[in-house]
């Protein structure tokens, strides 16, 4: 089976070599073909039908022209996979998208990391693809019978997990692999023990890769301390916070696997003895009226005070840093598995034992 892989125009030649060098691994399962830059008089033959681009739901037609184009143009064998990296169409929130041997790699969705490690997360994208479609999970069946594929559950470390920004990437780069339903799905799908082989063997070796030259690469990320008193440094930075934002920052900060909101209201006594420590004096009231539902007599205070405390950060900190330590919610596909979590590993945090 041969892999096509291409860019349109406006990507660099050489991100797609580089990306190319982590896939070629010698097997004869599937063969990846450096195909180069599109030549722009090709992107102008597609060009009526690229400016009909459409939102996010387009219709499978208009997002996969530019495939299809260069399946007429260049007649690849029929079972052949054509891969596009491309940043047209920059707002889409996606990474990938995959319509039977067609795929699309978005190319700039991905702050916060550097060229080097983009090369291994488009290197990751590109397998997860070719994997999902050959376990015919396709892109539109976000809304379809797949659905539940494409949305894999979070946490059990497989390929096919879905990844709602930059950080589930990487986390998948670094941890996951197929997971045993995925490899029934697999075997069920016809798939060959080889290919299967194959496949693991990409993720093995992009993975070592990409962590060999993690431990070359001083992390930029500075420890974050909470004092007795509850003074909040990171690096040499003090933060100043008013009390209620920095007693639901130190206690995210207690919590870095993430509380869903539903699940605030339990924490009320951790709240309230956080609250106590950075101000005695303080009104208790203040620290119930945050963890209240949302349709509750009065509403909540979370949001602002969560909005309040995220400003201060971003004002305070670098940019390429600021989100390992921001309270972040997890764009899960389920409402009530909506998690607000800090990324921040706990190697990096020194909180008072008082707390
Ligand atoms: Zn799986």
């Amino acid at each position: 089976m041969k892999i096509h892989l291409i860019t349109t125009p406006e990507v660099s030649k050489k991100l797609l070599e580089n990306v190319y060098n982590e896939l070629n691994i010698l097997d004869d399962e599937m063969v990846f073909l450096l195909r180069g830059q599109m030549p722009k008089e090709d992107m102008d033959l597609l060009g009526e039908y690229l400016n009909n681009f459409g939102e996010f739901d387009q219709s499978e037609k208009e997002l996969f022209t530019i495939c299809n184009g260069f399946r007429l143009i260049n007649k690849p064998l029929k079972d052949d996979y054509v891969i596009v990296f491309t940043s047209l169409r920059e707002t889409y929130q996606w990474f990938g998208a995959n319509s039977n041997r067609n795929i699309l790699i978005n190319t700039t969705n991905y702050e916060n990391i550097d060229e080097k490690e983009l090369i291994y997360a488009l290197a990751y994208q590109v397998i997860e693809y070719i994997f999902k479609s050959h376990l015919n999970i396709f892109f539109t069946d976000k809304v379809s019978k797949n659905r539940n594929f494409f949305f894999h559950n979070k946490g059990i470390r497989c390929i096919n997990e879905y990844s709602s920004d930059i950080f589930d990437v990487i986390e998948k780069l670094c941890n996951t692999t197929i997971c045993e339903t995925c490899l029934d799905n697999a075997t069920k799908n016809g798939i060959s023990n080889k290919k299967i082989k194959h496949f693991q063997k990409l993720i093995d070796s992009i993975r070592s890769n990409y962590l060999s030259y993690k431990k070359t690469k001083p992390s930029p990320l500075k420890k974050i301390q909470i004092s007795e008193t509850g003074k909040i440094t990171i690096g040499e930075t003090e933060i100043s916070m008013e009390p209620l934002p920095k007693t639901l920052y130190i206690f995210f900060l207690k919590h870095l696997e993430g509380i869903t909101l539903e699940n605030l209201k339990k924490y009320t006594n951790e709240l309230l003895n956080i609250y106590t420590k950075i101000r005695k004096s303080g009104d208790k009231k203040s620290v119930l009226l945050m963890v209240q539902p949302y349709h509750a007599k009065g509403g909540t205070t979370f949001p602002k005070n969560l909005n309040s405390l995220n400003t201060t950060l971003i004002g305070s900190l670098n940019k390429s840093i600021v989100d390992y330590y921001t309270v972040n919610k997890n764009n899960s596909s389920d409402k009530d598995k909506l998690i607000y979590k800090i990324r921040l590993s706990p190697d990096y945090l020194d909180l008072d034992p008082k707390f």
